[in-house]
């Protein structure tokens, strides 16, 4: 086996991790078909835990986005999104998901479910960007229901008490237009108990990847970005939390028989940006052939929500779902990349510029430059696109990384 086709040790959790996302979709198959249940669409960083807390079943189409994406198929359904008028240029989560839809497709399909669950409410949150709104928009006035947004301001660099309290009373007015749908009424102790599920999930899924600190890492960013399915769709369940107590477990068995997610880590890597989720598989093994271990990400780092409080469940879920990377200043956010890369031994840092996410591509404003005469970490950017394959060059992507390494290799070892 040649160098760049060398393997790539699976996680045995994948097989848990198949069968409690599989249950999951079965919950919301469960949910359309039954009366008296419900369906609330959330997005991926939006108010989970008071949906849950509210008997709904929940739906993340950035999930089914992404599920798209590894399938491979979202230039197939991108056209029909365009066809309606869609920009090119706009998230191809949204795009690929409205084409599919339009199309009456869905990789859900393997899972039992032939459409995506029909919702009874929608919700977002502004905090990652404000292209969830028009998104959620569109199958809002598809099957005629309520939305409902929180509108966070972005590029937040103090969390002030003002900003947080008024983010706060945002996710309390919910709650009203909520119980018109929702199977039972706002519980607080219902509440407080599903942001302590959440607390918990979160602070194993921040234990999982802070694993990667360990020479060999045990995971690497293609394991984690699979394996963070859990954390983004069931947190605020029992699930979730159960699911990270076995996969923790599993990584600290790997580190006890010294076992890296790449066999001959040489080289430990930050990447910067979106996930190519139609290359996952491929990018894992070329950087395997290569020695490297992509250690950490900021995008894997977005769904680590130890803020929440179960004594203060709603000032803490408007503090937790401020702080993130996303939502803050360029100044905040080069800060907690300085500190990863510290914390994780990086030896370089990958630079994805993601054409229809903006809000996830950090190399545009000079941050890399900034971060580069700081830390003296060396940086690759490479151009594509987290869904759409039609942006991403991979013979070139492929020539940039090698020789990227071949650099890090000469600088290290010389
Ligand atoms: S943050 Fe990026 S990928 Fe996520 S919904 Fe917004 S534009 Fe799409």
């Amino acid at each position: 086996m040649s160098k760049t086709q060398s393997g790539i040790l699976r996680l045995e959790s994948a097989n848990t991790l198949k069968v409690i996302m599989n249950d999951y979709f079965q919950r919301l198959k469960d949910a359309v078909e039954t009366e008296g249940k419900k369906v609330a669409w959330c997005t991926s960083v939006g108010p989970a835990e008071l949906l849950y807390s509210m008997g709904f079943e929940v739906y993340f189409p950035e999930n089914h986005g992404a599920m798209i994406g590894a399938s491979k198929n979202a230039d197939k359904y991108i056209p029909s999104a365009l066809a309606k008028g869609y920009s090119p240029d706009i998230c191809s989560y949204l795009t690929s998901d409205i084409g599919a839809f339009l199309q009456n497709e869905t990789p859900m399909k393997r899972n039992g479910l032939d459409s995506v669950p029909k919702p009874d409410v929608l919700v977002y949150n502004t905090n990652q960007c404000h292209e969830v709104a028009d998104w959620f928009s569109f199958y809002a006035r598809h099957f005629d229901v309520p939305i409902l947004g929180i509108h966070t301001p972005l590029g937040i660099g103090e969390l002030s008490d003002n900003l947080i309290k008024s983010v706060s009373e945002q996710f309390k007015a919910l709650i009203p237009e909520l119980e018109k749908v929702s199977p039972r009424k706002f519980d607080m102790d219902e509440f407080k108990n599903t942001i302590e599920l959440s607390r918990d999930a979160c602070v194993l899924w921040r234990r999982v990847l802070e694993k990667a600190k360990h020479r060999p890492s045990p995971i690497n960013f293609f394991d984690a970005a699979i394996h963070m399915g859990p954390i983004v769709v069931m947190r605020g369940t029992v699930y979730a939390l159960d699911y990270y107590k076995i996969l923790y477990a599993e990584l600290d068995d790997r580190i006890a028989k010294g076992i890296g997610a790449v066999p001959d880590e040489r080289f430990r890597l930050y990447w910067e940006g979106m996930p190519l989720w139609y290359q996952l598989s491929k990018m894992a093994r070329l950087f395997a052939g290569l020695d490297t271990c992509i250690v950490a990400s900021t995008y894997c780092n977005s769904w680590v929500f130890d803020d929440l409080d179960p004594d203060d469940p709603f000032y803490s879920s408007a503090l937790a779902y401020s702080k993130l990377f996303i939502v803050r200043s360029e100044d905040v956010k080069e800060e907690m990349l300085q500190e990863h890369l510290k914390d994780y031994a990086i030896d370089g840092v990958i630079y994805h510029d993601s054409k229809t996410c903006p809000r996830n591509s950090n190399n545009r404003f000079g941050l890399q430059n900034r971060l580069f005469e700081k830390t003296n970490v060396p940086f690759l950017e490479i151009n594509g696109d987290l869904n759409d394959p039609r942006c991403f060059s991979e013979e070139q992507a492929l020539i940039a990384i090698e020789t990227f390494i071949q650099q890090l290799s000469a600088k290290i070892y010389s």
